[in-house]
């Protein structure tokens, strides 16, 4: 015999709720009792229910044909048998009306559609602001040893040169919320920075080596302080992990991030909203700080140009794909050289050409509007 549960009961007639007991009667019908005393009671079968599925904060409810209303006090119990019913009675209704099939699946199409694209980044957005301290430091630390130990070797500058950048970085960019920094020669990411959310900027010797000075490498220290306090990289990783967050958002269960995440953020590229976020958060930093904003443009037009230069002979024409079949022989450097390009976006989209006009333009335009002002 199952357990009665409590719910509450509106018997049709008067509008008042009552306190009331339910529990299965048999396979097809359930038992209602309410009244003070319990001394009330009216059976109803499932055949004659309509279920109000549960809505963010509200409980399930069923509605009856009597006009009464059993509200639950949390999920339906294991043994109320009304599932199955319900499926198969929608089911049937769906197949007697073409239009309402095709009229469901553009709904459902566009509710997916809308999910993905609005629902996902705020889950993300969500989930990377509720997560503790300790798993964001475990989750960078995984992230960051791959890094370390797959792409990228010890640094080769001077101790002098990363003890000063390191002091510039904390003087200026840091702002109270010093991240850890971490030189390495950059190896298959090249000239470029990573930041991780174990407070972490992983900067290249190939990058320091390609600014013309410190207020360059601050630029992007910035950039990458940006990418921190806004945990883009979170964000983009459990946005890559795709509807499975807006699970994460609903349950708060997110005891399979640390296995599923770091990947997840190694294998994300930043959105272009993410980088817009992260230069505007520089160029208000730097402005803040006194350091000319043209500094930050020079470096991203000297990182395209030179990227690009890298490039050039896979570039020919955008014909990589027919020159590969065309001359066998190419195949081998050609593939080592797509290989870096994708690793060098794959962190921070430093160097992503078609957006480097643009985003030079928005520290153009942002430049001039601080001049603008008394
Ligand atoms: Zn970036």
């Amino acid at each position: 015999m199952s357990r009665p549960i409590e719910v509450i009961f509106y018997d049709g007639v008067v509008s008042k709720p009552h306190h009331a007991q339910l529990s299965a009667q048999s396979e097809s019908e359930v038992l209602i009792q309410y009244g003070e005393r319990l001394e009330h009671q009216r059976r109803y079968a499932y055949r004659d229910m309509e279920l109000i599925g549960a809505l963010g904060q509200l409980n399930p409810a069923i509605e009856l044909k009597d006009d009464a209303r059993i509200e639950f006090q949390g999920a339906l119990p294991e043994w109320f048998n009304f599932g199955t019913k319900n499926v198969q009675h929608s089911i049937w209704k769906l197949e007697r009306s073409p239009s309402l099939i095709v009229f469901s699946i553009i709904f459902v199409v566009a509710f997916v559609f809308a999910l993905v694209k609005w629902g996902v980044p705020a889950a993300s957005h969500y989930v990377a602001f509720q997560l503790p301290e300790n798993s964001l430091n475990k989750l960078g630390d995984e992230a960051e040893k791959y890094v370390l130990n797959n792409w990228t070797n010890p640094s080769h500058l001077a101790q002098g040169q990363k003890d000063q950048i390191s002091k510039q970085y904390l003087s200026t960019i840091a702002e109270g919320r010093p991240a850890k920094l971490v030189f390495r020669e950059g190896g298959r990411l090249g000239a470029n920075a990573v930041a991780l959310p174990n407070n972490t900027i992983i900067i290249t010797d190939e990058l320091i080596e390609m600014a013309h000075s410190d207020q360059e490498i601050l630029g992007v220290l910035a950039h990458e302080q940006g990418h921190l306090v806004e945990r883009h990289s979170l964000q983009q990783g459990l946005t890559s992990l795709g509807l499975s967050v807006l699970y994460i958002a609903m349950t708060g269960d997110s005891s399979d991030l640390l296995t599923s995440l770091p990947a997840a953020m190694i294998g994300a590229n930043y959105s272009r909203k993410f980088e817009a976020e992260a230069d505007m958060y520089a160029l208000k930093l730097m402005d803040r700080k006194g350091i000319e904003v043209s500094h930050f443009a020079n470096f991203l037009q000297r990182l395209s140009d030179e990227t690009a230069l890298e490039e050039k002979p896979k570039q020919a024409g955008k014909t990589a794909e027919a020159d590969k079949k065309a001359d066998p022989n190419k195949k081998q450097p050609q593939n080592e050289s797509s290989e870096k390009e994708s690793s060098l976006e794959i962190f921070d989209a430093l160097s992503s050409h078609p957006a480097t006009e643009e985003r030079i333009k928005m520290v153009r335009d942002f430049e001039k509007k601080q001049q603008a002002k008394p």
